[in-house]
This record gives C-alpha cells, structure tokens and sequence, in this order.
C-alpha cells in the first residue's frame, strides 16, 4: 500500500492512475478504523480501479476542543488494517496541507436547511468544518466514487447535495450501517464507552427498531418519539434528539407515504452517540 503524506505525493499518484486509465474509489475517514470503515473499502475495491482511504482527524468540524483531544488516534494500527484489506492508497496529510497558511476559500453551497437540522442544531459550526474539508478532499482527489457511511446519514445527504453543485466528476456511494451483534452501530467513538455503559448503548438501537415496528402500524410520529426519548433517558441518556424526519429534506415526515428515517443522538456520560433507521 502507497502511503500518502503530501499534496504534491498525491497528485503524482493520481496522475500515474489517470495515465493508466484507472478508476478511483475514494473512502474519507478520521482513522481509528473498525468493521464500519472496512467495509466501505470493501464496497470501493469492488467497484473501482483503485481504493484511497484518508485519515485526517479534521480540527475544523470539532465544535468542543475537548472532542477534538479525545478523538481515538491509532495510525499504525490503521495502516495495518487498510493493508490487510488491500487498500491502493492511504493519504495521511498533516493539517497544514489540508490547510495552507493563503486560505483556501470554500464555495457557498446551496445546501437549504440540510446543515441546520438535526446534528446542525446540536453541533454549531460542525457542517461547516465537515463541508470546508470535503470540499478539499473531493477536488484534491477528483475520485469517480466516494463511498460514506449511513450512519452519518445527514453527513452524507449534505455531501451528496454539494457534489450536485461542484465541478468534479465524483457521485456518491451510501453504504449501509455497520453494527456490533448486539445492534450497537459501530463507532470509532465506542471504544471510550465504558463497560456498563456499553452494554447500556444498545438501547439506541432497540428504540429504532421500536420505531419501525410501530411506524409501519402508522402510529403518530410525536407519539413515537416521545416514547423513544422515555426509554432512552430512563436507560440513562441525555437525549439531544430523536427524530422522524423526510430522509430527502430532514424535516419533519408528515405522512406515511413519505420515505422516512429515524435520527437519534444521545449522550451516555461524555460520549455523545448518534445512529439512524429507515423507517
Ligand atoms: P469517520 O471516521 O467517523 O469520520 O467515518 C468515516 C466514514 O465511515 C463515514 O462515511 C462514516 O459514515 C462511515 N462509518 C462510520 N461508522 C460506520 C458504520 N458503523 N457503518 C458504516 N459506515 C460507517
């Protein structure tokens, strides 16, 4: 695997690439890797030429620095795992060449409410960071496909709206969600959990799965969330939301026809857990 660290190291690979007429896959991550990760490698290498996965623990969309400092870090381990996986490419960047000193500006996406709603409500400023370093990411490396995770799934609604409205060639690839046995969807954000409240997490994903069960009997949303929201803080979060919204708009689904997703983020303690369902 060609281990990346520099613009100028990425941009003689992906012309050698080109010259070969090869097709890229490109998989965006903050590192410390698990299953979730694999497998949108797995989804790129099947599909593409070849596969580049990124690790850059991007300062930008961290709205507390306290996140920032504890976001989990284990590049060695990483590489392992991408070389096990057969990963092309791992471009590690430092973050000055993600964000030279002369600014590199950031169109002005129409991107509606999509950053307002939801995670944009609870994390101020995060969309912003997440859209600055995408935008970087996607021109640097021009992929015909980026594979992201539904986990994230208003991450990926948003990217998806913006590769509408930038000059590149890349589309989209949304992968489904990864979950540990007991349903918990995995995380690079887990492994902080602490035991009791390990076992406690999964109960984000019993009240989605209830959200479904009850959605399909159509059973009033505000009904379903506030029920939702009970069993969560009873088992010992601190909900932020949970929400039934249109999976197109992310507002709020008003009937049942509409294609619907169950949003949830909670906190256990520090550790902040998002997750999501189609309904
Ligand atoms: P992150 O490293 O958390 O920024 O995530 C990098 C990519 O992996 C994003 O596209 C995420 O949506 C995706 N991802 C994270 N966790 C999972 C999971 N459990 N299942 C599928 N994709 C995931």
């Amino acid at each position: 695997m060609q281990i990346i660290k520099t613009l100028s190291e990425l941009d003689l690979y992906l012309d050698c690439a080109k010259t070969l007429g090869k097709t890229i896959g490109f998989v965006p991550t903050m590192g410390a890797l698990h299953r979730g990760h694999a497998s949108l490698i797995e989804a790129s290498k099947a599909k593409d030429d070849l596969t580049i996965c990124s690790i850059f623990v991007n300062p930008t969309q961290f709205n507390e620095s306290s996140d920032l400092d504890k976001y989990p870090r284990t590049p060695e381990r990483d590489a392992l795992i991408l070389e096990m996986l057969k990963t092309d490419a791992l471009f590690m960047p430092e973050a000055t060449e993600i964000y030279p000193e002369k600014a590199i500006e950031s169109p002005a996406f129409q991107l509606s409410h999509l950053t307002t709603v939801l995670e944009g409500y609870y994390r101020p400023g995060h969309f912003d960071g997440v859209i600055e370093v995408m935008h970087r990411l996607l021109t640097l490396m021009q992929a015909d496909r980026v594979y992201m995770g539904l986990k994230d799934f208003q991450q990926q609604a948003i990217i998806t709206t913006m590769l509408e409205q930038m000059e590149v060639n890349t589309t989209l690839v949304p992968c489904s969600i990864i979950r540990e046995t007991d349903g918990l969807a995995m995380s690079s954000r887990n492994v902080r959990l602490t035991e009791e409240q390990r076992s406690v997490a999964t109960t984000i994903y019993h009240t989605l799965i209830e959200a479904k069960e009850k959605w399909s009997r159509p059973e009033a949303a505000s009904e379903i969330q506030r029920s939702a929201t009970e069993t969560l803080e009873k088992a010992g979060f601190k909900v932020d939301y949970f929400e039934i919204v249109n999976a197109r708009t992310l507002q709020a689904a008003t009937s049942f026809e509409e294609v619907t997703r169950a949003c949830v983020a909670a906190w256990l303690g520090e550790i902040r857990l998002i997750d999501n369902m189609e309904l």
